[in-house]
């Protein structure tokens, strides 16, 4: 059973969820292109907001880095809110120690896997999506986020404009109608051009991966390879706030290790999503899938060649005993190789 706060009834357990169902927009898309040399000591970014992959040079970023290692921080289930007693205690103590992370970490992207709110309930939804903005572009770090079940707004269509328009963010919403707000990628270039790695931020809703998000991911990952030649698509990451149901599998079965403190909240994931990551990951070197939602659940197993990795619960707001932190994640770009580990905050 997953413990719940006795703080405020911001504070859900999963079974408890919003029942808030998600309007359906239609936004313009974009390509976000993160580009990186990997042969000098530079990670050079840039950010083109029309549709074709473009690598700016001149802005210099990541030195610390490293040439070779790009470094995405995973943070996730943040639940800012801003009508609390104690609520802005927890968003001021959340700010500093992610600064302190983020300074002792130096990553070259952040991804955040859902519940930067913690809801609308009182209707402070944009309000509080704005004060998590504030908190993480003040990070001067290239950062996204993959939407959770919390993550509701009175004006959704506005939350979309403030999550795209924000100094360093990477959000958008590349998929139009059905399939919701805020599914996007991130391909990692280098300056010819060439992708080095993807990282798919999907869109869950309020109750898990559906058929409309899934074919969105399919048709996208094979189409990633320049001459369609699928050996041509570089290595890719899945960033989704609720898990899927392999989570539960691949801990049941033992091939998981970490730390399990409740159910794997899988809500109404369409119970073949599996499926369309093993074929990504046969036809197009998918590799990985990082998610939130189950805030006493870290730990990562690997099911049928594909890495599943809870991300570490990061905000202070949220249910849950475990000590605050987030999955460093570290990708070598010249082994195409990479390693994850939980760092506290
Ligand atoms: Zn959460
Ligand atoms: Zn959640």
């Amino acid at each position: 059973m997953k413990p719940i706060s006795k703080h405020t009834k911001f504070f859900f357990s999963c079974r408890n969820r919003y029942f808030i169902t998600i309007a359906r927009f239609i936004i313009a898309g974009a390509v976000l292109v993160l580009g990186c040399n990997a042969s000098d000591p530079f990670i050079a970014f840039a950010k083109d907001r029309n549709t074709a992959p473009v690598l700016i040079s001149g802005y210099i970023q990541g030195q610390a880095s490293g040439a070779k290692n790009f470094r995405v921080l995973q943070l996730t289930d943040i639940h800012t809110h801003s009508g609390d007693i104690g609520s802005e205690e927890n968003n001021q103590k959340f700010y500093h120690n992610l600064r302190l992370l983020v300074n002792t970490t130096k990553p070259d992207l952040i991804i955040v896997t859902g519940d930067a709110i913690a809801d609308n309930g009182d209707h402070t939804g944009n309000k509080d999506m704005l004060l998590f903005i504030s908190t993480i572009s003040a990070m001067n770090t290239p950062w996204t986020l993959a939407l959770g079940n919390h993550d509701q707004a009175d004006d959704i269509e506005q939350m979309e404009r403030d999550l795209s328009n924000a100094s360093f963010s990477y959000f958008k919403s590349m998929n139009k109608q059905s399939a919701g707000i805020g599914n996007h990628y991130i391909d990692l270039v280098d300056k010819k051009g060439s992708k080095l790695w993807r990282f798919y931020i999907l869109n869950s809703g309020v109750s898990g991966l559906n058929k409309q998000v899934l074919d969105w991911f399919a048709e996208k990952v094979g189409s990633s390879g320049s001459t369609g030649d699928t050996k041509m698509t570089p290595p890719s990451f899945a960033f989704v706030h609720i898990p899927l149901i392999e989570f539960k599998s691949v801990w049941d079965i033992g091939g998981a290790s970490g730390m399990k403190g409740e159910d794997v909240c899988y809500e109404q994931t369409l119970p073949m999503a599996i499926d369309y990551f093993e074929r990504a990951n046969v036809d197009n070197d998918f590799r990985a899938i990082f998610v939130g939602h189950d805030h006493a659940n870290d730990y990562h197993g690997v099911w049928k060649d594909i890495q599943l990795v809870y991300g570490r619960v990061s905000g202070y707001n949220g249910y849950g005993n475990y000590p605050r932190g987030a999955k460093l994640i570290e990708i070598d770009l010249e082994k195409k190789t990479f390693s994850h580990r939980t760092v506290l905050l």
